[in-house]
């Protein structure tokens, strides 16, 4: 049995941690099978992602 990960948003303490992934879109995903609530803020020069945001207070943070 996998461990639920932890990770709060560094502003409001919100759970950024959502359901397990079902077992049929594992194959998508890599561990831990969890979803995050968090939202990637994409730099299309930098072709990567490099912010996350909270979808809870909108704050955002660098992905480090
Ligand atoms: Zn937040």
């Amino acid at each position: 049995m996998e461990e639920r990960p932890v990770e709060q948003c560094p502003f409001c303490k919100a759970d950024l941690i959502g359901e397990k992934i079902p077992y049929s879109l594992l194959e998508h995903y890599s561990p831990p099978y969890f979803f995050r609530l968090k939202i990637g803020i994409y730099d299309r020069e930098l072709d990567r992602i490099t912010h996350w945001q909270c979808p809870f207070c909108k704050g955002t943070w660098e992905r480090n």
